[in-house]
């Protein structure tokens, strides 16, 4: 699709996606009509901004609008929406704003590093952000995080390499991609209610090796992630590179004696394995975080970047708010803000990072199951007590009283944005000293905040507050 002059496309969703995919189609010519089922404040204030760039906006809608050529998603919707449904019964072309953007990239463009995951997404992309960068490339973080991806791809010459997040559902209606290498980190249940199964959802994410040019590196520690690199269609003479927390076999990344290790991409044969890093060049140096420190290194190694940069890209690498930060320690009691581990496969990592923790969890667990999330923190002894709170308290109440029937747990009733502070106070008294405090819900934040920033804020106020 080249001509855009006068081409009718409907875009889903007055949100993100089509703030930054309506001003380029529309000057490109193209007819926009935009469709949001929802009507309201947030609603009509999006809309009126899209009508000043020239689109039409239809609130309060699900229907395809006729004469439709071509549908830009919104991640928002699930596939089997109706609208969709109306879309492929007309045999409309259903895109993404990646999609679009990978089909807009002019000729020359530089390559795409791309990483998705269930958890460690956002701190690997920006990890091999840094170490292009200490490698002197010139590069962006793009796609779930950083610059919106019609942004980078439009940016000229500006970058030799982008890093790219993609999220599931990105890379469901994106297929066309073609990355230069690819890692999926990690699956585990989670978006359920979007994908309509575990197994949709491991598929849907199996796609992104889909195309991969030199390298799909996939986590040792994960055999589904080996099985997608397996089933993917990738080109011809593209490798599948492991990364392992053990010593790497070859094809492999992986850690000898404190040391992140290269046994992938070795310069010459007569050298078997190459020093990248230390761990501790690793921030936070816990083992899910090495997970995806050695992620990062293994796509930069694909692309060709040279050890010392992987060292010094990690050892420049500050992570993001909300991502286990120490927020403070009182009493000999250290309060992490884990704020960002939205599902039981996150929250899992985190409490097996520290030996003794007072739990704060729960808040919306998008129809999943924290059985095994439970269970697995109760028979590991690390758990000092819990504090519960949100919508599916009663969730993580119920497997906490079958698991470790011991141990003290609270549940708060408060649905307000005070609950967390109360949360604070009675975590601060269940715990001695040489614990951690750690906020890992396990769940989204929508049921009482508006999102996981402010949670994890309200956390840190509190704290702050204690100390
Ligand atoms: P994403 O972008 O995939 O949501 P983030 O890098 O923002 O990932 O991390 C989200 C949360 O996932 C973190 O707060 C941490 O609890 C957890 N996490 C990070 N990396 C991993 C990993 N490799 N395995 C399991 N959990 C992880």
């Amino acid at each position: 699709m080249t001509d855009w002059q006068g081409l009718p496309v409907t875009v889903i969703s007055t949100g993100v996606v089509a703030q930054s995919v309506v001003p380029v189609l529309a000057g490109m010519g193209a007819r926009l009509t935009v469709v949001d089922t929802r009507d309201d404040e947030t609603r009509r204030a999006a809309a009126a901004r899209l009508e000043e760039i020239g689109a039409r906006v239809v609130l309060g809608s699900e229907e395809l609008p006729d004469g439709t050529a071509l549908v830009i998603a919104s991640p928002g919707l699930p596939p089997t929406s109706a609208i969709y449904d109306q879309a492929r019964a007309a045999s409309v072309p259903i895109w993404g704003e990646v999609e679009l953007a990978w089909r807009l990239r002019p000729e020359g463009a530089p390559p795409w590093l791309v990483v998705t995951g269930t958890n460690g997404k956002t701190t690997t992309v920006q990890m091999l952000g840094s170490i292009l960068e200490a490698a002197g490339k010139r590069t962006a973080v793009v796609g779930n995080v950083g610059t919106p991806p019609l942004e980078a791809v439009l940016a000229g010459d500006a970058y030799d390499v982008l890093a790219v997040e993609l999220s599931s559902f990105q890379i469901y209606w994106a297929p066309s991609v073609r990355p230069l290498a690819s890692a999926c980190l990690n699956i585990a249940p989670d978006h359920l209610d979007w994908h309509g199964s575990f197994e949709r959802y491991v598929a849907d994410k199996g796609r992104v090796y889909n195309g991969t040019e030199v390298a799909c590196v996939y986590n040792v520690a994960d055999p589904a992630t080996e099985k997608m690199v397996i089933d993917a269609d990738v080109q011809e003479g593209c490798r599948a590179i492991g990364f392992t927390l053990g010593a790497p076999g070859p094809s492999m990344v992986g850690v000898v004696d404190g040391l992140l290790v290269d046994r992938a991409f070795c310069p010459d044969r007569h050298r078997n394995a190459q020093e990248l890093a230390s761990v501790q060049d690793v921030r936070p140096s816990v083992p899910h975080n090495i997970a995806n420190a050695l992620a990062a290194a293994a796509l930069a190694r694909a692309y060709g970047v040279a050890p010392a940069a992987v060292r010094d890209g990690l050892q420049a690498f500050h992570p993001d708010a909300h991502r286990i930060a120490v927020v403070a320690e009182i009493d000999g009691v250290t309060y992490v803000d884990d704020s960002k581990a939205t599902n039981p496969h996150a929250a899992a990592a985190s409490l097996g990072s520290y030996p003794h923790v007072v739990w704060i969890a729960g808040g919306d667990a998008k129809g999943g199951d924290v059985e095994g999330l439970v269970r697995g923190a109760a028979e590991s002894g690390r758990l000092r007590g819990a504090v519960l709170l949100g919508r599916d308290r009663g969730l993580f109440a119920e497997r906490l009283a079958r698991y470790a029937p011991e141990l003290p747990v609270v549940v708060l009733d408060d649905a307000s944005t005070a609950v967390m502070a109360t949360a604070v106070s009675v975590a601060r008294g269940m715990a001695e000293s040489g614990d951690t405090v750690l906020l890992a819900p396990a769940c989204a934040s929508w049921d009482i905040f508006a999102n996981y920033g402010e949670r994890g804020d309200l956390f840190a106020a509190a704290v702050r507050a204690a100390g």
